[in-house]
């Protein structure tokens, strides 16, 4: 994988064709940051088409530029047709291609050269022609503004532009909270709001837009289905596939929920184990010194970052939640001791 900057005397003179890529299933940061380098790139005569490989959560849905992202598993013909044609592919806030489920193989297949832009740990980087991979950027979007920055045309920074970048740095830094927030993080932020960025709004969009039956669905959750383990400062949550019917939680409803048990004095490992029917999806928080990433990958064939992971399992609900429980006792001793 080659620097990222070789790539603009070409990509800023030359227009192309461009696809523009994330995780399934994307959350704020992996849509905002493709969103944000969407409008960038559009400003260079280039086609320019982002592929989600999933659908993706109503709350995310107001981001300029949202209406005309392709969903891969609705419109698979179009976007292999788009993948097969692109000069460009654009990786974001993923490195690994089985992050893309069924996009894998066209991914792969493509003639395009892939551009990788991502703050996850160990990058498969032979797959990527150019890239950058940095773990300690607090977000996908934050790179994409240095990628902006790198490239002198900082001008064209506009609202939408700002406010996508805004939102996933936002949605990655538990807005600005995580220790990832450095001094580049709120100077990038104090540029976005000279551009113009409401942020106000951002916040309303993302944190006051939810059905009364997913805060009942909240209550429900803290009250019958979280187990707190003292011993090893841990605490799970476990629910079940009968509940998201009940509650009808539908796609990014239960995003946030696993920091709940953190907000418990003294808890410095949190879980949440959901049966999404095909599988378990779990995901995991940490504050302080305890590696989740390690943890999700050593038990639950998953990654991510240091204090915020996730993983699957095709192991039915009570299972992966024995399992989970069977496995802290092998961590005792790094979640029992409690530094920053
Ligand atoms: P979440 O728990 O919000 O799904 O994910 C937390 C972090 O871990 C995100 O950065 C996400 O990209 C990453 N992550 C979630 N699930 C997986 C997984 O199955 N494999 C890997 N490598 N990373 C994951
Ligand atoms: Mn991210």
């Amino acid at each position: 994988m080659q620097a990222i900057n070789l790539i603009f005397p070409e990509l800023l003179n030359q227009p192309s064709r461009v696809v523009i890529t994330t995780h399934q299933k994307p959350d704020g940061d992996a849509m905002g940051s493709s969103l944000g380098l969407y409008h960038f790139l559009l400003n260079f005569g280039h086609t320019v088409q982002v592929i989600s490989p999933t659908s993706w959560a109503n709350f995310i849905g107001w981001m300029p530029g949202c209406e005309s992202v392709l969903d891969y598993e609705k419109e698979t013909a179009k976007s292999d047709a788009l993948i097969v044609e692109a000069d460009w592919i654009f990786c974001l806030d993923f490195n690994t291609l089985v992050r893309t489920k069924k996009m894998e193989q066209s991914l792969a297949s493509s003639n395009a050269r892939r551009v990788l832009i991502d703050h996850h740990q160990q990058p498969q980087v032979e797959m990527f022609a150019y890239g950058v991979s940095d773990t300690s950027k607090s977000s996908t979007a934050e790179m994409v503004y240095d990628f902006i920055i790198s490239s002198g045309r900082t001008d064209l920074i506009e609202q939408n532009i700002a406010s996508c970048l805004y939102a996933g740095v936002m949605t990655d830094t538990g807005s600005f909270r995580f220790p990832s927030t450095s001094a580049d993080v709120h100077r990038m932020v104090a540029v976005l709001k000279e551009k113009g960025l409401q942020h106000s709004i951002i916040h309303e969009h993302l944190f006051d837009n939810f059905s009364e039956s997913r805060l009942r669905f909240i209550g429900n959750t803290l009250l019958n289905r979280m187990q707190v383990f003292y011993e090893y400062n841990t605490a799970l949550i476990a629910i079940p596939q009968s509940d998201l019917i009940k509650y009808e939680i539908k796609t990014g409803d239960t995003e946030g929920l696993v920091n709940y048990p953190l907000s418990i004095e003294g808890i410095k490992f949190a879980a949440i184990i959901i049966d999404r029917g095909e599988e378990r999806k779990c995901s995991f928080r940490s504050k302080g010194d305890f590696d989740v990433n390690t943890f999700a990958r050593n038990h639950f064939d998953g990654g991510g970052h240091f204090n915020a992971a996730g993983g699957q399992s095709r192991d039915t609900l009570e299972n992966v939640v024995s399992k989970f429980i069977k496995t802290l006792p092998e961590y005792r001793s790094m979640l029992t001791s409690y530094s920053f």
